[in-house]
């Protein structure tokens, strides 16, 4: 029966519709609801911190619930100095990235808890992030096993808060899985479920001087964890911008061959034709553009929908879109909860109030008034071009094409110079054909939503201005953090 058996599964999850599994989610989250979590430094250095910082939970301005001790200058360069690679035999470092991911499993009602109430996530979305994070783990796991490389040395992770927990795990174990020394910046909106993931991988064994956790800014952490000249890579994810800032870093004090793993932004399209199902349609754009509120880098942001059928599926979109609820993620019944701070919600805000002026509003809901909520809202535009940039957050964009224009369309989604998720809905084969032989982008789903991206069976990670590669999920990654291949002969 082994023969038959798969090699790995992804997590099973719990599946937020069926009762028990509901239940089991109150009944582990319950002892959370008021907690209060320390973030520090951890590792095996020396590092006494800086003064404590508050932590408040995004969809409600009362809830403090913890605080955050970020590391100093000092304390980077000791963890730095005690850095140590992780020289086990590849069989113990699966061994510890798969106990790792039992331990996730088993504190998930403590983890969701951290994940509604640091970042907003709904219990959809928590969910899907400790799912992901278990299966990074595990799948980074296997791959150690096969991997006949070593360790390349310090390895910087970068990690964003909208997947503090996935993306945190993810590059981490990536590079553990090949031997190596991480320091992990966690994104500042999102200190707290980073600590409680660190405490779990060493308690998995995960050593102390092979993990150090940084919680910081980018001014003191994470400069200094991209210019270090013992630092022996970097992954990274989250803004283009950023990025071009962390690998000038590198160019001008890294060992040329150090690599940068970056995932960032996307200006990501989707084209719904005539003959596509209405109802599926309405329900993937739903999905792509406002679960997570719109906070993913693979979140739809710009829908073109054929002409003649737009006015219809506009209204049916309009008409699901009421059904949506927005709240406070602690309750089991939210769809949409908070963006991830005031700095956020201000700017999306400003976004939709000029397109308001503009007279470009085709649906707008309503949003609760304390906390960094914002509603979702969808604007009309004639193409992917007016966009300048990645509005973060609910905001869906709309614009009509006729049959005719389609390779236009598909010209001026390249055009953006982003590259990482696309959706079509379609029921012509040979259109699926056409246009996925012309876009160029990362991940392109058809006739299903274009987020959630599932680890071992669709890599993830884009091209372009998206990113640099090897995809997340993937099974080139892990490779990345170990020693160069041997170099081709003549060359
Ligand atoms: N992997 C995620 C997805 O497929 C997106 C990651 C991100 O937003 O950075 O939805």
């Amino acid at each position: 029966p082994d023969l038959f058996a798969p090699q790995r599964v992804n997590s099973r999850g719990w599946d937020v519709t069926d009762a028990g599994d509901l239940e089991g989610i109150e009944a582990a989250r319950a002892p959370f609801a008021t907690a209060q979590f320390t973030a520090r430094p951890m590792g095996a250095a020396e590092m006494p911190g800086a003064a404590p910082v508050t932590v408040v939970n995004p969809a409600n301005p009362g809830d403090t619930l913890g605080q955050v001790v970020p590391a100093t200058a000092q304390d980077v360069q000791a963890a730095l100095a005690a850095a140590t690679v992780w020289d086990a035999p590849a069989a113990e470092r699966a061994a510890a990235l798969n106990r790792a991911a039992d331990l996730y499993e088993e504190n998930f009602g403590e983890i969701f808890a951290i994940l509604a109430r640091e970042a907003g996530k709904s219990q959809l979305d928590a969910v899907g992030e400790v799912r992901e994070a278990v299966d990074f783990l595990r799948y980074y796991a296997a791959q150690a096993l096969t991997l006949e490389a070593s360790a390349r040395g310090r390895i910087t992770c970068i990690s964003p808060w909208n997947f503090p927990l996935a993306i945190f795990t993810g590059q981490i174990a990536g590079a553990l899985a090949a031997g190596n020394a991480v320091l992990a910046k966690p994104a500042e909106q999102t200190p707290l479920v980073a600590a409680a993931a660190t405490a779990l991988l060493h308690r998995a064994g995960v050593p102390l001087g092979a993990l150090h956790l940084l919680p910081g800014d980018g001014a003191t952490v994470g400069a200094a964890l991209t210019s270090d000249p013992r630092i022996n890579g970097v992954a990274f994810t989250g803004s283009t911008d950023t990025a071009l800032i962390i690998r000038s870093a590198m160019a001008a004090h890294l060992d040329p061959s150090a690599p940068l793993i970056a995932e960032t932004g996307g200006l990501n399209a989707m084209i719904v034709d005539s003959t596509a199902l209405p109802e599926q349609a309405v329900r993937d754009v739903l999905a792509s553009a406002f679960q997570s509120a719109g906070q993913r880098c693979s979140a739809l942001r710009c829908l073109y929908i054929q002409e003649d059928v737009s006015k219809h599926f506009l209204s049916m979109l309009s008409g699901a879109m009421d059904e949506l609820s927005l709240g406070d993620p602690w309750h089991l019944s939210t769809d949409v909860g908070p963006v991830i701070d005031a700095d956020a919600a201000g700017s999306i805000r400003d976004h939709i109030a000029k397109a308001r002026a503009e007279g470009r509003i085709i649906k707008e809901l309503r949003a609760p008034k304390a906390g960094h909520f914002v509603a979702p809202t969808v604007i009309r535009v004639d193409g992917i071009h007016d966009l300048k940039q990645e509005v973060f957050g609910p905001v869906l964009h709309v614009a009509t094409f006729r049959a005719r224009d389609l390779d236009r369309v598909i010209g001026a989604i390249n055009d953006t110079g982003y590259g990482l998720t696309f959706g079509l809905h379609t029921r012509i084969d040979d259109r699926v054909q056409h246009v996925v032989d012309r876009i160029r982008v990362g991940n392109t789903y058809v006739n299903r939503n274009q987020i959630g991206a599932v680890v071992g069976s669709q890599p993830f990670g884009g091209e372009g201005l998206s990113g640099t590669g090897p995809k997340a999920g993937g099974p080139h990654y892990v490779r990345r953090f170990a020693d160069a291949p041997a170099p081709m002969s003549g060359s």
